[in-house]
């Protein structure tokens, strides 16, 4: 049978270990991992530091000895594959605390190396109070940092992405004072600002402290010194800012390493040499909003391109991998947030004009109990309606929403695909109108030109000019004595049949209400009686008021 030898024993790693035999009995399998664990949950790693999952083993899913009895693999762990020999098809493998090197010959290489915690060049970041999250050793160490002594307090967190938000909840849990420190003015960039604003409220909401637009200026023990001046106390720090392609072995082994730095390779996971396969954090696969190939750190698609490359090597396989829409989840706290495809902002700064729909509907309907509110954004392309991305933020039911609009992606639908969906609904789970078919009427009206609209951040950004707009908010009066936009008039849209010549028919309109439903109805009856520049503002207020 064929020699398989598998370098990385994790996510991508596993996975086409396991396939490769369940294909093949007569192959010859082998693994070999650098770390102390093979197939362990490293998504898991953030909540076994916050003691939600209890036993740490739980994180452990196989021993070499499991994989030995019942998928028959040589798993060797310790193993570090220092060398690959692309020529003689042979890998130098050095196994820790010995000095002797070993060769071992393969036919087929699969490589799932996965990514490195990208450490900043910040004064400081070599200091022992200074950790990454990625590994088991990684998780024990920070444990004892902060079981150290009774005075480690305080605890800050660089970067607000995924592991950085997932850390700060857990060890804010543990009962530690926790900081995010992030350069971007949001924490989750995959969304956009006014989206990830409900994410800042939350993290406030529970006593985190959010510094962002940061510059780091030195991390010295005990505090984390900033540009602007502030010092931002920190027993421990976790650097979480990202991780970058492991490429050296191949890089070294003469592999083609693609435009954005990652491993470059084919639809079959194939690298530039035929019977060298590389999958998972180390390389770049297309992305199918943008059409560029680029890495994506991500468990789910590093265990099917495991799947799909010894698939091939083992010559069963006529359809490659598809590309990815970057389907994505982070819990904070209460809130779940979630995106597929690309945000509006990176497509504007990209220089591209997306449409985008906000919708805060109900998870389920708001007659039974518990419903929570959703913002759900839908960006699509302008006479297309093609989808180009989605970000869903809420307390129930984002995951459900998200992947559907994910699936509506990947099969190439368009805004106006939405409002067709067929969804299951029941009052506890939905409603007869789902969020997706919401914002499937809402973007298909903008679509068909049976609505305009203006987004909040176009209204900021126009200065207001209140002599040449006019600014029409129709909520009720109560809610309008709360707080409004500075100019506006209210009328409510329950009497602006009977008002509207209070208004200049020739003067441009912005209509708005708390989530852009009653503003849409003010809309209609606005065009249809002869107000040629009307438009609804987008989401209305909700967002607006949130600071975004
Ligand atoms: P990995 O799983 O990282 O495996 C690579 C392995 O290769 C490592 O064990 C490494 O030690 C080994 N290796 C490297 N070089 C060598 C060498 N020269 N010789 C031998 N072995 C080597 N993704 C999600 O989709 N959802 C999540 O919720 C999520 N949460 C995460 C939380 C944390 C804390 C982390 C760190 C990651 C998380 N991810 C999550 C990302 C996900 O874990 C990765 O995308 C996935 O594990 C990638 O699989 P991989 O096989 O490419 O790399």
């Amino acid at each position: 049978g064929l020699k398989f030898i598998i370098v990385g024993g994790v996510a991508g790693g596993m996975s086409a270990a396991t396939r490769a035999r369940r294909l093949s009995e007569s192959a010859s399998i082998t693994v070999f991992e650098k770390g102390p664990y093979v197939s362990y949950a490293n998504c898991g790693i953030p909540y076994s530091l916050g003691e939600v999952i209890q036993k740490e083993e739980s994180l452990i899913l196989n021993t070499p000895k499991s994989f030995k009895d019942r998928y028959n693999l040589d798993v060797h762990i310790d193993s570090e594959v220092v060398k690959i020999d692309p020529q003689q098809k042979t890998v130098d493998v050095r196994v820790q605390g010995e000095k002797t090197i070993e060769r071992y010959a393969w036919d087929k290489l699969v490589l799932s190396l996965g990514a490195e915690p990208f450490l900043p060049p910040i004064k400081g970041i070599d200091l022992p109070h200074v950790f990454t999250l990625q590994t088991i050793p990684d998780l024990r160490r920070i444990r004892c940092a902060l079981q150290a002594s009774t005075r480690v307090k305080h605890v800050a967190v660089i970067g607000g992405g995924f592991i950085g938000l997932e850390a700060a909840e857990n060890i804010k849990g543990l009962g530690f004072e926790v900081s995010i420190l992030e350069a971007a003015p949001q924490v989750f960039t995959l969304v956009d600002h006014d989206i990830a604003e409900r994410i800042h409220t939350e993290l406030r909401a529970n006593g985190v402290s959010v510094h962002l637009r940061v510059n780091i200026k030195e991390i010295q023990p005990g505090h984390v010194m900033l540009g602007s001046g502030e010092t931002v106390p920190a027993d421990v720090v976790i650097a979480a800012v990202g991780v970058r392609p492991r490429t050296s072995l191949a890089r070294d082994a003469g592999l083609k390493i693609g435009s954005s730095g990652a491993v470059s390779v084919d639809h079959f996971m194939r690298t530039s040499h035929p019977d060298i396969y590389a999958v998972g954090d180390m390389v770049e696969t297309e992305n199918r909003v943008l059409d560029r190939a680029l890495p994506l750190a991500l468990a789910g698609p590093a265990a099917r391109q495991g799947r799909i490359a010894v698939d091939h090597a083992l010559g069963i396989l006529k359809e490659g991998y598809r590309g990815n829409v970057g389907t994505s989840i982070c819990k904070v706290f209460g809130l779940a947030v979630a995106s597929v495809g690309t945000s509006a902002r990176v497509l504007q700064q990209m220089g591209k004009k997306p449409l985008w729909v906000t919708v805060y509907p109900p998870s389920h309907a708001g007659y039974y109990p518990g419903a929570q509110p959703l913002s759900l954004r839908v960006i699509f392309e302008p006479e297309s309606g093609r989808l180009l991305g989605a970000q869903v933020v809420g307390k129930e039911g984002v995951d459900k929403q998200i992947d559907v609009l994910a699936m509506a992606m990947q099969t190439g639908m368009s805004i106006s695909d939405l409002e067709h969906l067929e969804l299951a609904y029941a009052p506890p789970y939905g409603s007869a109108k789902s969020p997706v078919n919401m914002a499937g009427f809402v973007g298909t009206n903008v679509l068909r030109g049976i609505v305009r609209i203006m987004h909040p951040e176009e209204l900021v950004s126009s200065g207001f000019p209140l002599e040449s707009i006019q600014l029409l908010d129709v909520r009720s009066p109560e809610e309008f004595g709360r707080g409004h936009i500075p100019g506006a008039v209210n009328i409510s849209v329950n009497t602006l049949r009977e008002r509207m010549d209070e208004l200049d028919k020739n003067k441009y309109t912005v209509v708005y209400c708390g989530v852009g439903y009653r503003g849409y109805l003010a809309y209609r009856m606005l065009e249809q009686n002869g107000f040629e520049q009307v438009v609804n503002l987008d989401g209305g207020t909700s967002l607006f008021f949130s600071g975004g």
